[in-house]
């Protein structure tokens, strides 16, 4: 289990667009002024909120407490009005955590929580943008105290470490930069033996499946500002994981790319069932995939379901969690009738493991009781929830 990082910063909040905007905007510079001074090291912005807390856990260090950053110290006399430190006061401080290393392959959790109102917030992660915040859920003035996104860390990540910045959209400051360290998971070898069209294809083939792959491409690449996905994921099928993320493939006896989804037992004609709410923006039959459906999420993250014998959605729609997708097929480049799985947050395909409850449950008898192994057994939900305020516990 990985350690939490969980650091506190102050986001600074601007209500009034009263008389004294002048006073305020002063306040507000000099307050931004003393929170530019900051920064520290890699792993840690802190600033102190008015109460003067600041909460920290993880590693890295915390930033020596900013006087009152919109308070007495930062105003000059004359500037300061009764009111003038209201309009500006830092909110209670918010805190931000995620595990503070993450398997290549893996994707993992960033939350922000605070006591007050949150203001919008842009994640920067991968070289891409991630926005979150208020004006994004629709909710103007009853905006969460909680925001949250899934980030994913690439398969074929090299980098021993990968930097995360979250600014805030009010003024684009930095509220929390820090990194995630990335470890590697020894994926090994399977062996599949499929029709040979499936490994060597002929070219007018292999143009079809390029353009279906730059089409599905296309759509995971996109990022709907909504979130529609909450954890933890539903598991689509109820068969046993047949097939595992990472495996390096052999078909045929000719290598090909790692397996970049989970294939559930299943057979023919078992119930598809989405694994949390969003939008079908895929349904069409495809040369690897088969009849494959591709459900948007909202945040980057999106669920995928391969070799379907039967649609049960079409383009378009917008499915419920746990809203019936389609049925358990064999088209496409298979071995037998299974629900291949992917999903991909920010166009990087990962696993969905540690955001499925029980993902290993292990076969049974016919007669399933409540599939609930004791607790502590179950590899799942690894990086789901650093449990915040909590010391690292962090073991192995
Ligand atoms: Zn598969």
């Amino acid at each position: 289990m990985n350690a939490p990082i969980l650091e506190s910063i102050s986001l600074f909040r601007s209500k009034s667009r009263s008389a004294n905007n002048k006073t305020a905007l002063t306040a507000c510079l000099l307050a931004l002024f003393v929170l530019t001074g900051l920064s520290f090291g890699n792993q840690v912005f802190a600033a102190e909120d008015a109460a003067g807390t600041v909460a920290s856990q993880g590693s890295g260090d915390i930033a020596t407490p900013a006087q009152d950053a919109a308070g007495q110290d930062a105003l000059s006399p004359d500037s300061q009005t009764t009111d003038a430190p209201a309009q500006n006061t830092p909110v209670a401080p918010a805190r931000f955590s995620h595990p503070a290393s993450v398997a290549a392959g893996e994707p993992f959790l960033l939350s922000i929580e605070s006591d007050t109102t949150l203001e919008g917030v842009t994640v920067e992660w991968l070289g891409k943008s991630l926005v979150l915040g208020l004006e994004n859920n629709g909710q103007p003035d009853n905006a969460g105290t909680s925001l949250r996104c899934i980030l994913p860390v690439p398969l074929n990540s090299k980098e021993k470490s990968l930097p995360l910045r979250v600014t805030e959209n009010l003024f684009g400051k930095t509220v929390y930069s820090g990194t995630v360290a990335v470890t590697q998971r020894d994926y090994p070898v399977q062996e599949l033996t499929v029709a040979p069209k499936y490994v060597n294809p002929d070219p007018e083939t292999v143009k079809r499946a390029q353009a279906e792959s730059k089409k599905n491409r296309s759509i995971l690449t996109q990022v709907s500002p909504v979130q529609y996905w909450e954890l933890p994921l539903r598991r689509p099928v109820k068969g046993i994981i047949t097939s595992e993320y990472g495996f390096k493939r052999v078909f045929n006896g000719e290598p090909r790319s790692q397996h970049r989804a989970v294939d559930f037992r299943g057979a023919e004609g078992t119930p598809i069932l989405a694994s949390a709410d969003g939008k079908v923006m895929l349904a069409e039959e495809q040369h690897y995939s088969g009849n494959f459906v591709i459900i948007d999420h909202g945040l980057g993250v999106f669920s995928m379901y391969a070799h379907l014998s039967k649609f049960e959605v079409k383009e378009g729609d917008f499915v419920k969690k746990g809203q019936l997708v389609g049925l358990v097929g064999k088209t496409g480049r298979v071995t037998g009738p299974h629900l291949h799985f992917g999903f991909s947050v920010l166009g990087e395909s990962v696993t969905p493991e540690p955001f499925i409850t029980n993902f290993r449950v292990k076969e049974s008898a016919p007669a399933q009781k409540p599939a609930k192994p004791a607790q502590g057994k179950a590899p799942a939900a690894k990086a789901v929830k650093p449990a915040q305020g909590k010391a690292p516990a962090a073991k192995k």
